[in-house]
């Protein structure tokens, strides 16, 4: 049987190949690396439940990993942090006996009566940990095999790549309207607008789409306002809710035509 992927040495890679990671991890690490009161233990716990109950709002998107490599990374950080939890809430238990033992709360003995005492308390929090802990040997295999399946998504390299899959995806209904020439796809970083529109059209209606400033756009053109040169201005929001510029052209389509749906049944 092959070996576990080393689970911390793959966040480690998820961290180096994104400063977002790093962005949001670095606070709490800072905090962890420092932790020895009251105020530490408290932003730790709470941090971590944000964090937690944060990944289920974001697992309950259907777009909301790519590959089961991606779903290997997240499984072997819910490993990592029941793993923590287990060890935590025996942590937990000490730390209730540290307050006992400077005489700050008293420790009854196990209650005879079935009212939950605060030794009751301590009890069941090393009991379920050690319940979980039993539970936990099962998720390993689960996640070499996510991380062993063969993925058959590829990934676009760059913006201009995004956008080309986009038009490939849409067939007939897409044209880039800009001049390939002129796109700057090999001038930039991969996140970097190319400078190429699409024109997709709909029943009834045009639109633009491209990647600029940070974010992906489709403009009604409908709903532009033309001076007397003939240029062209939109007000309002015209940003599709997906950001990241590498992003699954299915994904965009999906929403490209979401937006065309709502649009239509206004019209
Ligand atoms: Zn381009």
């Amino acid at each position: 049987m092959t070996e576990a992927p080393d689970l911390h040495l793959r966040w480690s890679d998820s961290k180096d190949a994104s400063g977002y990671v790093n962005d949001l991890a670095g606070s709490a690490e800072q905090v962890a690396a420092d932790a020895n009161e009251p105020a530490d233990t408290l932003a730790l716990a709470v941090t971590a439940a944000i964090a937690s109950e944060g990944l289920g709002k974001a697992l309950g998107h259907e777009w909301a990993i790519y590959t089961p490599q991606d779903a290997a990374v997240v499984a072997s950080a819910i490993n990592a942090t029941l793993q923590g939890s287990v060890e935590n809430l025996r942590l937990l238990e000490q730390a209730v006996r540290h307050i006992a033992a400077r005489g700050d709360v008293s420790i009854p003995a196990p209650s005879v009566s079935g009212e939950d005492t605060l030794a009751d308390a301590l009890d069941r929090l090393t009991g379920a940990a050690d319940e979980i802990q039993a539970h936990l040997k099962l998720l390993r295999p689960a996640i070499r095999t996510l991380d062993a399946s063969p993925c058959t998504y590829q990934a676009p390299q760059d913006v201009h790549a995004t956008v080309m899959a986009v038009a490939a995806l849409l067939g007939d209904q897409a044209k880039t309207i800009t001049n390939l020439e002129d796109c700057r796809a090999d001038q930039g970083d991969a996140d970097d607008p190319c400078g190429c529109v699409l024109e997709i059209s709909a029943p009834g209606e045009r639109y633009f789409f491209d990647y600029s400033d940070g974010g992906w756009s489709l403009l009604r053109h409908g709903a532009a306002v033309t001076d007397a040169e003939g240029n062209m201005s939109w007000t309002g929001s015209s940003r599709l809710d997906v950001k990241d510029a590498i992003v699954h052209p299915h994904q965009l389509v999906e929403q490209i035509g979401r937006i065309m749906d709502v649009d239509a049944s206004r019209a």
